[in-house]
């Protein structure tokens, strides 16, 4: 068997990986990531990118779709159809890019990419087994991203018919009727996205809400959405089992009610990959079944780090790039500590929610008192005339200070300015310095300094 020796070693090409790999590359530190699967991990090939490719699939065919029937825009056109089939094809030709983008990175960093699956002898030595046999690589420093995997459900087994994400992703026709287990990030993104592309939709959810880490408030604009796509939402229930075309919900109340599917997706949470590559045989310290990690996103064995899903929430394919890209430049010598103040998170729904930083739940739990201001999108001019006047922009600032310290909305297209929220909070602004912003006009991003006069009691436009 060959050996190489290698100064750092990555397990897994998902965003914390790559990034890791490209970092040090850069660095000039000498490393080589191992990938099982394609580069990307699930991010590129299996999540973040082709929901939203299917998310965009049916946000336009529903707005042609709205145009066949009424709307108070003067478009018409008549009876669009979608062919899923050649909306994949699409969306795997973005994926099959970027798949190609990231190995070339890699190469143009300098950091070897193998494909082959990676298990440990001891932590500095792994075996990896690839198309030609075996190699064992010897590393001074070796990083753990290996991401994770879906929940299934033991009454309910993946198959044919109850399918996870990725199957989901890959469909070539669309279901007639969907079902969809857990109302989180995953269930209500996919299942909007099969509403509006004609499938009956329903949701099953245990809690009594929908997305229930978000306030009511919050939540509401989307719960409304799913109800106008004719969506059903079965909150307070689990999926118990499956008979014939039969999904089996159970009430909190013990009563059980059959949902017809044709598709279940079953969308529940997502559980470490800590139990692959013989990790356990490493013996690490553990958070439940993540990886434990310290601030340099160490573990408990000396030069072997952790990164990404397989230590813990918020399972962000943005957390897991920043944590790769720290680790390389604590390995090349630099002085860094995991010191952010917020990561933003954002639901791809209709409308969409973006957080960041703490909610005022979260605050007073920490005993800081803050307060609030809010300003609600049926007041701005951009919104009205995107026609999409449902949801609010509101700041959670220190009640003395006014630093900000959290920032949450809801509302069509407000993704992108998840940038503004996390450099306000990140830079240590306070509601007067954005106050005395100029923001450009008319966009739904003066609904963030509304907000903020509104905090310090002079909105303009409420
Ligand atoms: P992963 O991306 O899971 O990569 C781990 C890699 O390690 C995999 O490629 C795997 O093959 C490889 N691997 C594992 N074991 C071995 C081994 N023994 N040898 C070699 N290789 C191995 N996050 C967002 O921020 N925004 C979104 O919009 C978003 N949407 C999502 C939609 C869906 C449907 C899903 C499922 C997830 C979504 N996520 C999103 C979450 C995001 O995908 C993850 O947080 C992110 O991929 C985690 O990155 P990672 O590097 O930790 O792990
Ligand atoms: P989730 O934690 O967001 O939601 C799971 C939901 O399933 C919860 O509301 C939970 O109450 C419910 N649930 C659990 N067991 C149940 C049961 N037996 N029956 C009915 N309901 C049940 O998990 P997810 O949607 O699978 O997503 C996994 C992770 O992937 C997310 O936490 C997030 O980190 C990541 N993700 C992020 C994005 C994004 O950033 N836009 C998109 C998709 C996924």
């Amino acid at each position: 068997m060959d050996i190489i020796e290698t100064n750092l070693l990555i397990i897994g090409a998902g965003p914390g990986g790559y990034v890791c790999g490209i970092r040090a590359g850069q660095l000039g530190i000498d490393a080589i990531v191992v990938e099982a699967n394609k580069p990307g991990g699930t991010c590129l090939n299996v999540g973040c990118i082709p929901s939203k490719a299917l998310i965009h699939v049916a946000d336009e065919f529903s707005r042609i779709k709205k145009s066949a029937t009424s709307n108070s825009l003067g478009i018409t056109c008549t009876d669009p159809s979608i062919d899923l089939r050649q909306a994949i094809k699409w969306k795997d030709g973005i994926v099959s890019r970027l798949n190609g983008g990231v190995a070339t990175l890699l190469k143009r960093a300098g950091t070897k990419l193998i494909i082959g699956h990676a298990m440990f002898v001891d932590g500095k030595t792994v075996i990896v087994t690839d198309r030609d046999g075996e190699v064992e690589i010897r590393a001074k420093h070796v990083v753990i991203a290996t991401g994770s995997d879906p929940v299934e459900l033991p009454a309910i087994p993946f198959s044919d018919k109850v399918i996870s994400s990725a199957a989901a992703l890959a469909l070539d026709q669309v279901p007639s009727r969907l079902a969809v287990v857990g109302g989180g990030y995953i269930g209500l993104e996919i299942g909007t996205a099969f509403a509006k592309l004609g499938a009956k939709v329903s949701i099953i959810e245990a809690s009594k809400r929908i997305l229930p880490q978000y306030d009511a408030e919050l939540t509401r604009p989307i719960a409304d959405h799913l109800k106008a796509l004719n969506v059903d939402i079965l909150t307070g229930h689990l999926a118990t089992s499956m008979v014939a075309d039969e999904l089996i919900a159970t009430g909190h109340d013990g009563v059980e009610r059959e949902v017809s599917a044709d598709k279940v997706l079953v969308a529940i949470g997502r559980k470490p990959r800590s139990d692959t590559a013989n990790i356990p045989t490493l013996a690490l310290s553990m958070n439940g079944q993540y990886i434990l990690i310290d601030d340099e996103c160490r573990t408990s064995m000396s030069d072997v780090f952790a990164i990404g899903d397989v230590t813990g929430e918020p399972m962000l394919a943005h957390r897991a790039m920043a944590q790769g890209e720290m680790v390389a430049e604590i390995i090349a010598g630099k002085r860094r500590s995991w010191d952010k103040r917020c990561i933003p998170a954002i639901c791809f729904t209709e409308p969409e929610i973006v957080t960041c930083g703490l909610s005022v739940k979260q605050a007073e739990q920490q005993g800081i008192e803050v307060e609030t201001g809010q300003f609600p999108l049926a007041a701005n001019g951009r919104a009205m005339t995107m026609e999409s006047e449902d949801g609010f922009i509101r700041v959670i600032a220190q009640a003395q200070t006014g630093i900000i310290l959290g920032i949450e909305a809801v509302g069509e297209c407000l993704s992108e300015l998840s940038a503004a929220f996390s450099i306000a909070i990140e830079m240590g602004a306070r509601a007067d310095d954005l106050g005395d912003i100029i923001f450009a006009h008319p966009t739904q991003s003066e609904a963030l300094h509304e907000a903020s006069l509104q905090f310090l009691g002079h909105s303009l436009h409420s």
